[in-house]
């Protein structure tokens, strides 16, 4: 397992995450559109693998999916640096532009890609999902 940190832009806000990412994804959708001017490359991860310490400001939204999003940005520096969504409390979304180490994750997967513009650099490599992603599957483990 490796376990991976990262920080806000200014680093009034950093975390640590102890599991490896259910999921890496570049998302497309409208909303991600506005706060990265691009797609957004996120992680999935497990809630109770995320350590974050210092202040974050929330935003709430109803994304395109129907799901509420809870977005938490620095509330120094604005920066953004996870989301959650209504219908997965278990998860949290984690932006990869914050980890120290943003090589040490790959995106697999073009997610929202309907509402790409014309002149997205979308990575003909990776799966391509229209809109909302089904949940990853549960891990193959021992867990009972
Ligand atoms: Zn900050
Ligand atoms: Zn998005």
């Amino acid at each position: 397992m490796t376990e991976r940190t990262g920080r806000c832009l200014c680093g009034a806000v950093s975390f640590t995450l102890s599991a490896e990412p259910l999921a890496v994804r570049v998302c497309w959708c409208r909303d991600c559109q506005h706060l990265a001017a691009n797609g957004t490359v996120n992680l999935l991860v497990a809630a109770d693998a995320l350590t974050v310490s210092g202040t974050l400001s929330e935003f709430l939204k109803t994304a395109d999916s129907g799901n509420e999003i809870s977005r938490q940005f620095c509330a120094t520096c604005g920066t953004h640096v996870l989301a959650r969504s209504s219908a997965r409390p278990q998860f949290r979304v984690l932006r990869a532009g914050n980890l120290d180490e943003p090589s040490s994750i790959r995106p697999n997967m073009n997610i929202w890609a309907a509402s790409a513009p014309d002149w997205a650099c979308l990575d003909q490599a990776l799966e391509r999902i229209e809109q909302q992603p089904l949940p990853p599957k549960p891990a193959p483990s021992a867990e009972a």
